[in-house]
């Protein structure tokens, strides 16, 4: 028997977590945070306990209750018994929250299987991130009963990396990954040959982004298995083509940045090496030097391994790294506690926001929201904000979107919106499922499964928890 269930990224974009059972073997693709649900019970200040182990998540149904799935730790502390692993291997597409961050609760002994590059990416975020039970993607620390067990060492997870085109055997199934575009690199759709038949699952992918040419090699090798099932992306079913492109973003901001006299900023996800590129290479070309964070440094470093990516390095010339203030306020090494910051505070290229005050149109200042504070010290009389990201979607991002707003007027900068979406548009979506011809087809990560009703390919629109036999 084969069949498949879905226990996250139903009706909603991401969370995916799907479980693919071939006779006596289980294999789940992706097990990524469900934000969309978190957000029904939790917001900044009310989150999920790490100290009644995964209860919290359990309980509130942000993780599905599945036995021989979740850490030994995390079920006794919530008073369980431990479960021996039924799983023979969790499948990560790529390296977004919300189809790898759940990987924090499975059990130690479940290989975690990855491209190369995605695995870098997770290392790079569990180096700049605080520590919590969310997001001990990597390397965990279990949770103590007693008093004297809080010395354990972590424990790490088994991790089995991979390239394009490697053939994965995992009992009675094959896997091949085949790299796709995606707005982070080391993203991979798989192409499973089950005892019924092949399914193809697409992970995130786009047809209009600078790597099409990979998505077209995933798209041409799922065409060629001749599908019995196609386990879609969904999230733009409803939007039709635009003329978005990296190139574009390029064009666009750098005539922004080249007529700016003053202070520029940009924001963009560190995640997407090639938005990194596109705004290295415009202020390289309008003679600034790129100012990045310490958290943004980890992810160019990780980059930096995988040649392939042919990003810079961190101590490049052109780029230089922002020290942040903390404690005392005077930039004093002791005031800084954080490990990713502490071993490279003998970097020769830090930079203070005071000195770049003094000659604002040398820079251009990689700057999030979230750190807006420094635009205190920054203290632009003039000049431009690119916002590279996507706009808000939900109340909660409007809320800070207005707030951003607020901060760009009182320090008199230029809005500028310039960004490229990560996933396919609705119409390469339905030329991609009528070019791969898949006998039945599943769409998830969509907040409208319903629309793909209306093509000619057979759509199971996914009830959650329910198990399709293929
Ligand atoms: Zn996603
Ligand atoms: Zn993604």
């Amino acid at each position: 028997m084969t069949s498949l269930t879905f226990y996250g990224g139903v009706k909603e974009i991401g969370g995916n977590k799907i479980l693919l059972e071939d006779n006596d073997t289980k294999i789940f693709l992706d097990f990524g945070t469900s934000f969309k649900r978190r957000s029904l019970f939790f917001e900044e200040y009310l989150t999920p306990r790490s100290s009644n182990g995964i209860g919290d998540f359990l309980t509130m149904g942000l993780i599905p209750d599945i036995p021989g799935v979740y850490r030994e730790d995390l079920l006794k502390h919530m008073g369980r018994k431990p479960e021996e692993p039924e799983i023979s291997g969790v499948f990560l597409s790529h390296a977004h929250a919300d189809h790898a961050n759940y990987v924090s609760f499975l059990h130690k002994d479940i290989p975690i299987y990855c491209g190369e590059t995605c695995k870098l990416v997770l290392e790079a975020v569990e180096e700049q991130s605080q520590r919590n039970i969310e997001n001990e993607v990597i390397n965990f620390r279990p949770r103590p009963l007693r008093r004297g067990d809080y010395k354990k060492p972590p424990t790490k997870r088994v991790f089995r990396t991979f390239r394009t085109g490697d053939k994965i055997v995992v009992d009675s199934l094959e896997i091949i990954p085949v790299h796709v575009d995606h707005s982070v690199p080391g993203s991979y759709g798989f192409i499973i040959h089950t005892s019924k038949g092949t399914i193809v699952y697409t992970g995130d992918l786009r047809n209009h982004g600078p790597h099409a040419s990979m998505t077209q090699d995933f798209i041409e090798m799922a065409e060629e298995s001749k599908p019995i099932a196609m386990i879609t992306e969904g999230t733009r079913i409803q939007h039709g083509n635009t003329d978005e492109s990296e190139k574009k973003i390029y064009n666009e901001s750098k005539r922004e940045i080249q007529q700016c006299r003053d202070t520029s900023i940009v924001d963009f996800n560190f995640k997407d090496v090639d938005r990194f590129k596109t705004f290295y290479q415009i202020a390289r070309e309008v003679d600034r030097k790129m100012v990045i964070s310490f958290k943004h440094v980890c992810f160019l470093e990780k980059y930096y391994q995988d040649k392939k990516l042919d990003v810079p390095s961190s101590k490049d010339e052109n780029i230089l790294l922002l020290k942040p203030k903390r404690l005392t306020g005077t930039y004093i090494d002791s005031d800084y506690t954080e490990k990713y910051i502490q071993k490279r505070l003998d970097y020769p290229n830090i930079i203070t926001a005071e000195e770049i005050a003094k000659k604002p149109k040398k820079y251009m200042v990689v700057l999030n929201f979230y750190s807006f504070n420094t635009l205190v010290d920054l203290n632009p009389k003039k000049g431009i904000y690119i916002h590279s990201l996507s706009e808000p979607f939900n109340e909660e991002m409007e809320i800070s979107y207005e707030r951003m707003h607020n901060w760009l007027k009182h320090f008199n900068l230029k809005f500028v919106q310039s960004h490229c979406s990560g996933h396919i548009s609705g119409s390469d979506l339905k030329k991609m499922i009528k070019t791969i011809k898949p006998k039945q087809l599943y769409p998830i990560h969509t907040e409208h499964p319903g629309v793909f009703r209306k093509l000619p390919t057979k759509t199971r629109v996914v009830r959650e928890e329910k198990k399709y036999k293929l």
